[in-house]
């Protein structure tokens, strides 16, 4: 039936309307057709499978996109997480760690359950790496990691803030808790940790530190970096919590350090010298000269005020060096003025750090050759405790100085754990035995039966001894009727200013002869 000509067909009206939904994103708009199936109806169906293709076009676009922004998002979650992670431990980074130190520190204003953060370092790290080389140390970081993260609970957040320095928020506890929390992780860190088929162990030093008033995160880090550099220096606990005392000691401590830089073109580093004798003749074969400080507002300062200073600020190779060139000055004045026997020795202390220098043994020769000393004049003496053990720079510099002439004595043995196996290996003349283990030799028969196996190790192993710390003269003759031969301590001469050694020197000081 043909569609009336008057009105408008009102198909063409859905059309229209459906045409303007179309337009305003339903692609559901459908159009049913009229039984008429007339050309009308054949745009209606044309505009069916328009909005048909215009739907399936658009689902697969949104899919699409879909697709995209979860791609997207991943990259995102995994640059954030990069960001966060430390890549050779995976635990978290400083920056994660800040963040959610910020975090702790705004919840703790609402819960009242302040977080904590433990600080912690290794105490011999460096020794690996110099020894063992990077791969070594970065598996010993690894390792390190591992056990921390053991050793804390789910929630706690672990991070490693660069070198050997790895740090613990625990985000709300108390600082008793904290405390059982650090004591945890040092005992697992004290395991021996063992690479490339040899062992190391690691002590570890802890600072805790709680937020206080307005103390920003950054704040927070700095007051267990004080407590910890604290425990690093505390001989009987390896763990502290933050003090302000703290912080006025090692204000304290970093003035010195720049003063002490200072000090020595100031000319305020002087020298005494306390002799080393024969027991038998108490005939004085040398002198060891000893560094002091003469500070301009404290004093006379002793070396042990500012030698671990000078160790960690790095100036104890210009400390080092003026003694070196002072006392070899003085040395050859004395050759030139007193009547000094041949084989008369000035004894020079070297911090261990100087073996790990390539100039050193140049710097050395140089010194010898300025104040033109015989090398086999000087002794240098190194402290067992302190000597890395076996590094291929350590045994370069070592040969050196052997190859140069002068003399190498261990110093305060028995403080440290070497074996003599590991000492005979090296080119040393002299041990010099610490005071400490011969305290009551005088009075002890376990002391003296102690002192005489010592003595055969030693000479064992193609060196001899010179016992430090003789204060009596009960020690003194004991000593040298057990076979000792040497001896240095305040019964023969306490360390005094070269004035007055050299009078002694001179033959005008009284000698011990022990017998
Ligand atoms: P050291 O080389 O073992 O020196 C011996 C220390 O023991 C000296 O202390 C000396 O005064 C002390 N002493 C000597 N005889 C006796 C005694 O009979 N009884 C007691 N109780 N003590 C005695 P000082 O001068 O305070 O030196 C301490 C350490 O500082 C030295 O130990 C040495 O390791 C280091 N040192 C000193 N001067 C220098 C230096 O120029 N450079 C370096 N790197 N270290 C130095
Ligand atoms: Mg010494
Ligand atoms: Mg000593």
């Amino acid at each position: 039936m043909p569609a009336s000509t008057d009105a408008l067909d009102p198909r063409l009206g859905r059309l229209v309307e459906g045409i303007v939904q179309l337009a305003g994103g339903d692609l559901t708009t459908r159009i049913e057709p009229s039984p008429a199936r007339d050309d009308i109806d054949a745009v209606i169906i044309g505009f069916n499978l328009m909005a048909e293709e215009l739907r399936a076009a658009n689902a697969e676009l949104e899919r699409r996109v879909e697709n995209r922004t979860a791609l997207l998002q991943q990259a995102h979650h995994q640059m954030e997480r990069m960001s966060l992670t430390d890549p050779l431990t995976n635990v978290y980074n400083r920056r994660a760690l800040v963040m959610s130190l910020d975090r702790a520190i705004t919840d703790a204003v609402e819960t009242a359950e302040p977080p904590a953060v433990l600080l912690l370092d290794l105490d011999s790290f460096k020794g690996v790496n110099d020894s063992l080389g990077h791969g070594a140390g970065d598996l010993v970081l690894k390792i390190v990691a591992q056990r921390i993260l053991h050793a804390v609970r789910e929630g706690d957040i672990v991070a490693r803030l660069g070198g050997d320095e790895f740090a613990v928020l625990l985000p709300a506890t108390s600082t008793a808790q904290a405390r059982v929390v650090a004591a945890r992780i040092v005992e697992s860190l004290s395991q021996s940790v063992t690479v490339d088929d040899r062992r190391f162990n690691f002590g570890a030093s802890v600072g805790i530190a709680s937020p206080e008033g307005t103390d920003s995160a950054e704040y927070l880090l700095v007051k267990a970096d004080t407590a910890m550099y604290a425990a690093k220096r505390d001989e009987n606990s390896s763990i502290m919590a933050f003090d302000p005392v703290l912080l006025y000691a090692r204000q304290r401590r970093s003035q010195l350090v720049s003063e002490l830089r200072s000090a020595i073109d100031a000319g305020q580093l002087v020298l005494h010298y306390q002799p080393v004798v024969e027991l038998a003749t108490g005939r004085i074969e040398g002198v060891e000269a000893l560094v002091r400080w003469n500070h301009p507002t404290r004093g006379l300062l002793m070396p042990d005020d500012f030698i671990p200073l000078a160790e960690e600020s790095g100036s104890i190779v210009d400390l080092d060096g003026w003694v070196l060139r002072a006392g070899l000055a003085q040395l050859r004045q004395w050759q030139t003025t007193l009547e000094l026997d041949d084989r008369f020795t000035l004894r020079v202390n070297i911090s261990a750090a100087e073996l790990q220098r390539l100039e050193f043994v140049d710097d050395v020769r140089a010194a010898l050759a300025a104040a033109t000393v015989d090398p086999a004049h000087l002794v240098l003496e190194l402290t067992e405790s302190k000597l890395v053990t076996g590094t291929d720079l350590e045994q370069y510099s070592l040969r050196g100085l052997r190859n140069l002439g002068v003399g190498l004595d261990i110093d305060d043995f028995g403080t440290g754990y070497s074996s003599l196996a590991y000492l005979r290996n090296l080119p040393m003349d002299v041990v010099k035995v610490d005071r400490s283990l011969i305290g009551d030799v005088a009075t002890d028969a376990r002391q003296q039966r102690f002192v005489v196996a010592l003595l055969e190790l030693i000479r064992a192993c193609g060196m001899e001894a010179v016992f430090e710390g003789v204060e009596t003269r009960d020690q003194a003759e004991m000593l040298r009727s057990l076979g000792c031969t040497n001896g240095q301590g305040f019964y023969f001469g306490r360390p005094v200013p070269a004035g007055e050694i050299e009078a002694v020197l001179a033959g005008a000081g009284g000698h011990h002869p022990v017998n």
